[in-house]
């Protein structure tokens, strides 16, 4: 499903990833763990072109991905929800939903809709359509941004610190809808810091430091023993 081969970026002269490989294969969850700046969000960010990578190889689907991907082609195929819901605050939650499915995936206003209130069903919010993002709560907004992403139907879907701006109760309800995702076997690669969600639904965690994959285990083997000694100095500190 996702090929990646000595793929790196750069920001001027600072390396932020360091010629990464991995391969994701359909429907696996990805929980990607690392320090602070070790490149977690550069290595998503690079699954779609938000940051196009400077070298190495990146393929999805079949298809080799690269700064000239057509933009739109490429977010059809994968989704991303973001820390900071970054809904369109004069758009309603409706609007948020359907704007992309209609303008990119040519749906009609009808189809997009019915598609966009079957998401906001599923996300637990489907009595908040017609308000607008700065009307709900932040567990809320991130609900919308979860369905919004959906509402494109991607193959795969990216998460960047998805519960990081929620308090415990609203991350409760956001893990709750995540649990449901996984279950449903759409591909994932999540970054996140919920350790006890990252073990029940990773296929696979990936641990970054400095820009680079330092290993790429099964949760069990992750949270119990950890291959090298960074991973055993970051687990340590999250206890
Ligand atoms: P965090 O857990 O704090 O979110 P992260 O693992 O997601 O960290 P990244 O955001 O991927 O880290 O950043 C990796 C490194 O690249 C950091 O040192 C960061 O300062 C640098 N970096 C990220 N984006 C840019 C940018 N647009 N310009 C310059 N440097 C950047
Ligand atoms: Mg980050």
């Amino acid at each position: 499903m996702i090929s990646v081969r000595g793929m790196s970026k750069l920001f001027g002269k600072f390396v932020a990833l360091d010629r990464v490989d991995f391969d994701i294969s359909r429907g696996e969850k990805i929980v990607v763990l690392g320090p602070s700046g070790s490149g977690k969000s550069t290595l998503i960010r690079t699954l779609n072109q938000i940051e196009p990578h400077d070298s190495g190889t990146l393929i999805i689907d079949g298809k080799l991905i690269n700064a000239k991907t057509d933009p739109i082609q490429l977010r059809c195929m994968v989704g991303m929800v973001f820390q900071n819901y970054n809904l369109f605050p004069h758009l309603s939650v409706l609007e948020n939903c359907i704007l992309a499915p209609m303008r990119v995936r040519r749906m009609t206003r009808m189809e997009a809709t019915a598609l966009a209130r079957r998401y906001l069903e599923q996300v637990g919010i489907p009595d908040q359509a017609d308000k607008y993002p700065i009307q709900l709560s932040g567990g809320q907004q991130q609900r919308v941004a979860i369905a919004r992403a959906l509402c494109m139907q991607p193959e795969v879907m990216l998460f960047d610190e998805p519960t990081a701006a929620l308090d415990p109760e609203a991350i409760v309800g956001v893990v709750g809808i995540m649990d449901e995702l996984a279950e449903q076997g759409i591909t994932t690669v999540c970054v996140t810091h919920e350790m006890a969600f990252s073990r029940r639904i990773a296929d696979r965690i990936v641990f970054m430091d400095q820009g680079k994959i330092v290993e790429i285990t099964p949760p069990e083997t992750f949270f119990t023993a950890p291959q090298s000694e960074r991973a055993q100095n970051f687990l340590n500190q999250m206890l």
